[in-house]
């Protein structure tokens, strides 16, 4: 972030002196691709951005989420080590892409790769290992820790044509107070002021803004949490508080995936409070409340249908499906469903997010045997050398498999996970001192039995956005019909 400490771009507002409010800015693409990006954002980071703010907000329960992972042992309850810090620094699909914006937010390091520190063993032929994180098991047992270079690291990155990384570079957009994005022509400006039922142009007053890192960062805030983000941002320049934030479930939440629940909670509730104490359920369940943390912003508003309920974001997310500005359709997908990037897929995922193509399943490398030149990973096979084929390995796996999916979490194992989503490993009298804790009468308990399928899994995601008590909202006070455990 130092590099871009002085760097700022300049946002035109018309403001209603009246009111104090942003009736809209006029800005080039270089902020629009800034605002776009925000939707490639996993949600581990956002959630870490959001932390080192000086006024730190937090979204649902997805902060505590990520600390539970933060303080988490490792080396008991991870499969690798690797698990944490793909956990809370969940990597960006399109960080290339990102790289290339005025002001980037999350900057991250290039993506390395790392080959088995031994030479013989990457020289097997088809055998070979490589990965894209530190401190991941060669099967050979030793660590994959020599660093290589890849041939063509930006290959594809860049769009075609102008400056613009995401829309198109030459082109003027409006942005409305609720973000709403369009090109800008003296239409969309009249039937803006039009919709704000702005009689008296005399009121409206032209100011040039110039925006740092620092205030991109509190937009990103801003529009999570407010609906009216340009205005609280930058005239009333005021801190957000997840406060402002109301759950509810909306409309019953519908995807294309219809699957049944094979993930089972057990709830123990408080019948006179309607309120869930605690859920216990295996490791599967853990997993994928934690995948939440690897899961692109715009990739959880696409599973919401658009209807997060978060500050603007629903309003940023429908500009970019409806907006002509973004030329390819392939550019268009990277915002509207962003997938994961390789390794970072959940078995236990009852919403099908897809892995993304990259970094590749196999890349070739020439190993060679007397001088010790540098050597690169390629797509291709080279004719010279020592040619390797090396397969990427799945940095969730202890046994160093290149097989996808599975899981973060070590298992089998039994979980205690409270509802705003603190968890901790069955432990025999746990259950009990928590009850203690809350005074309750035994009579007042009653066990429940959930199946997760898709349709849980969608309001168990919504619901952690927005709410502290996620299984209460997800699954018990928007009418889901829980069956009581048969005595
Ligand atoms: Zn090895």
């Amino acid at each position: 972030m130092a590099s871009q400490g002085s760097k700022t771009i300049s946002l035109k507002v018309l403001v209603d002196k009246k009111t104090n409010k942003v009736v809209m800015a006029e800005t080039s693409s270089d902020f629009v691709d800034i605002l776009f990006s925000f939707l490639t954002l996993p949600m581990g980071t956002i959630v870490r951005l959001l932390r080192e703010q000086p006024q730190p907000a937090t979204i649902g329960s997805m902060a505590s989420l990520y600390k539970e992972v933060e303080n988490l042992d490792e080396q008991q309850l991870l499969q690798t080590q690797t698990c944490k810090s793909m956990l809370l620094h969940p990597r960006n699909h399109s960080e290339n892409m990102c790289r290339k914006l005025k002001l980037n937010v999350d900057d991250t390091e290039p993506i390395e790769y790392y080959i088995c520190a031994d030479r013989d063993c990457s020289r097997r032929g088809t055998g070979g290992l490589y990965t894209t994180f530190k401190n991941v098991r060669c099967n050979c047992r030793k660590m994959m820790d020599k660093e290589i270079r890849r041939e063509k690291e930006d290959e594809g990155a860049r769009p075609a044509g102008d400056g613009g990384v995401f829309v198109c570079g030459t082109n003027k957009f409006m942005v409305t107070d609720d973000l709403q994005v369009e090109p800008i022509s003296t239409d969309t400006i009249l039937t803006q002021l039009h919709k704000l039922g702005l009689k008296d142009m005399s009121s409206l007053q032209e100011t040039t803004l110039s925006i740092c890192s620092e205030e991109i960062l509190k937009l990103l805030k801003g529009i999570l949490f407010s609906k009216a983000p340009l205005t609280d941002v930058f005239l009333k320049k005021q801190g957000f508080t997840s406060d402002g934030l109301k759950f509810e479930m909306g409309d019953p939440l519908k995807s294309s995936l219809s699957c049944e629940g094979s993930m089972t909670l057990k709830l123990m509730m408080s019948k006179s409070m309607k309120k869930v104490l605690y859920a216990e359920a295996g490791e599967d369940m853990v997993d994928f409340l934690l995948s939440f943390l690897t899961f692109p912003l715009g990739s959880i508003l696409q599973l919401l249908g658009g209807n997060s309920s978060l500050g603007s974001m629903d309003n940023l997310y429908k500009s970019v499906g409806r907006s002509v500005v973004i030329g390819a359709d392939s550019l268009r997908n990277l915002l509207l469903q962003p997938v994961l990037c390789r390794g970072f897929g959940c078995s236990s995922n009852p919403l099908g997010l897809k892995e993304s193509e990259q970094p590749p399943p196999s890349l070739w490398c020439t190993i060679y045997s007397v001088y010790d030149y540098p050597d690169y990973l390629t797509t291709e096979e080279p004719n010279f050398g020592w040619p390797s084929q090396l397969h990427f390995v799945n940095p969730k796996s202890p046994t160093s498999e290149t097989a996808g999916q599975g899981g973060f979490i070590k298992g089998p194992g039994t979980f205690f996970i409270t509802d705003n989503l603190v968890f901790t490993p069955q432990a025999s009298f746990w259950s009990l001192s928590f009850l203690k804790s809350m005074e309750l009468p035994l009579d007042d308990l009653e066990v429940r039995i959930v199946k997760v399928g898709t349709v849980e899994a969608l309001r168990l995601l919504k619901a952690s956005l927005l709410s502290n008590s996620v299984f209460t909202d997800a699954l018990v006070n928007f009418g889901l019909k829980i069956p009581k455990q048969e005595k």
